[in-house]
């Protein structure tokens, strides 16, 4: 192997709620109840290669952007905290559009399983559904925990949206019977996935598919509160 340069290859893959970029938070761990298994591959597939993991409360991901427009990578990005307007640097953001590619997500470990095959069932996931998993860390509180860090602008979670439904909403989503909750649904449209340049159309019905539903709702900028309108069945998506 050269010393500059590497290939890599999945050590698992990722299924998740999300059929969709859209709608997919834009850091792990702010929607709890996305729930997600991490299916390993082989040779890894083995009790052995998972063996002591349980110790740990959360896992690194190293993963890939497999689903990113193709295209040149950029230099720069215009992050979605800052309202859109603002260029950053590619390696100033946690932008999708990079070198290799390649995503980090801490997540719960809920849970080590090795039946049917090996898997690992995580909380807080921010990965589109059959995204491929490069490498699997503990997270060591001792040194990733860092007390004394700080970001000029994105120190706290972004402000969430009030969630309310319309009754039809809701008649439609018990007439499904999904194995989607509710409270999964209001987590992620909580966190305004619309981007930053659509954020003056209170009339815009915006989709976000999560496991087999397809959920519709808009947002109204004055009062920070999001409707969902209507929602349905759908298995298909982008992943
Ligand atoms: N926590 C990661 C992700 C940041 S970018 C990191 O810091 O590296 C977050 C965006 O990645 C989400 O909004 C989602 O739309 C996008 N995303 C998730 N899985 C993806 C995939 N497989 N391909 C392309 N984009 C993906």
């Amino acid at each position: 192997m050269d010393s500059k340069s590497q290939t890599i290859t999945p050590i698992a893959v990722a299924q998740t709620p999300y059929r969709d970029k859209f709608g997919i938070p834009r850091q792990p761990n702010l929607v709890s109840k996305a729930i997600g298994k991490i299916w390993l591959n082989a040779p890894y597939n083995q009790a052995e290669a998972l063996a002591g993991l349980e110790a740990a409360s959360h896992i690194w991901l190293i993963w890939g952007f497999h689903k990113a427009p193709p295209g040149q990578t950029r230099l720069s990005s215009r992050p979605p905290r800052l309202g859109g307007n603002e260029k950053l640097g590619v390696f100033a953001t946690r932008s999708t559009h990079r070198p290799n590619g390649l995503g980090l997500s801490v997540v719960e470990l809920i849970e080590v399983n090795l039946e049917p095959t090996p898997h690992l069932v995580v909380g807080g996931i921010d990965l589109l559904d059959g995204t491929p998993v490069y490498d699997i860390k503990p997270y060591l509180p001792y040194v990733d925990r860092v007390n004394s860090a700080s970001h000029d602008w994105a120190e706290e979670a972004p402000q969430k949206l009030t969630v309310v439904a319309t009754p039809q909403f809701v008649a439609s989503f018990l007439a499904l019977k999904s194995e989607v909750e509710m409270s999964l649904i209001e987590e992620v449209v909580s966190f305004d996935p619309r981007p930053a340049y659509h954020r003056d159309q209170p009339e815009r019905v915006y989709h976000v598919r999560l496991c087999d539903l397809d959920v519709g709702f808009r947002v109204d900028d004055n009062s920070r509160q999001a409707t969902l309108t209507n929602v349905i069945h759908s298995t298909e998506g982008d992943h």
